[in-house]
């Protein structure tokens, strides 16, 4: 029985008796693991606590039976790291987190192994300590994708390869994977408006700010997926304030 030593981040928490937890972590080296948490009272140097957080970090000790990695795995120690509290005081930051947490276990295998998005993550958890959140959230969904190898084409059209910087008048689909020209638009069933700007601010991530990207990558995500990400109607009421701002300044895709 292999004994796995790892960072993580708990991503989902399911309670199922008075002692024990199932957790589906996202660890740096071992991708996802969905793991079996039994006493799960315990307490730390810092606060007396039952159980483990939902969104903290720490180092887990875990054991995998080999020829049965796809069972459940069993925890046997947890040490927390961060508990990033932060996230528990602006239901902006709370739910990007939670938002995060679901497309990144909608997007990834157990055992499949993201290091620099574990390092994306951990990036988000510590940007989210203060606004704006929707910059943040929106690296995030586009840090993601690229990760995972699903991040669409937008300088080029996705659909004939034509170099598209030129192009004022552009189309997004997700099912073709990016940025349409105007001559292959009108074959695409399943596409929406791009403005130039957002498409300017995804080919050159370090200019701009990426919020205004963050409509069209919840919709990317949408299609990918097949379903809406969890939260992505509550984030988007949390954020409407940073959304009203940019749709005021003429910022955001609808
Ligand atoms: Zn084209």
């Amino acid at each position: 029985m292999a004994l796995i030593k790892d960072e993580a981040f708990v991503l989902r928490r399911l309670d199922f008796s008075e002692t024990s937890q199932v957790l589906a972590i996202f660890t740096r080296d071992h991708g996802q693991q969905s793991v079996l948490f039994k006493g799960a009272k315990r307490s730390t140097k810092t606060r007396a606590s039952i159980g483990i957080d939902l969104l903290e970090k720490g180092d887990a000790v875990f054991t995998m039976r080999a020829g049965k990695e796809d069972r459940m795995a069993t925890l046997t120690d947890w040490r927390q790291r961060d508990g990033f509290r932060h996230l528990r005081n602006a239901l902006g930051a709370l739910y990007s987190a939670e938002y995060a947490a679901d497309v990144t276990l909608s997007l990834t295998e157990r055992h499949d192994a993201h290091p620099p998005l574990f390092e994306s993550l951990d990036s988000l958890f510590n940007d989210l300590a203060q606004p704006p959140y929707l910059d943040s959230i929106a690296r995030f969904q586009w840090e993601l994708l690229t990760h995972v190898g699903m991040r669409p084409e937008m300088r080029h059209c996705a659909a004939c390869g034509k170099d598209t910087v030129d192009d004022s008048v552009l189309f997004f689909s997700s099912h073709q994977g990016g940025a349409l020209c105007r001559d292959c638009e009108p074959h695409a069933i399943e596409k929406r408006r791009l403005s130039r700007a957002t498409a300017d601010v995804l080919i050159d991530t370090k200019t701009g700010r990426l919020g205004r990207a963050f409509m069209l990558l919840d919709y990317h995500l949408r299609e990918i997926i097949g379903r809406p990400p969890r939260l992505s109607k509550m984030l988007q009421s949390a954020l409407r304030d940073e959304l009203k701002q940019m749709v005021d300044k003429r910022l955001l895709d609808r």
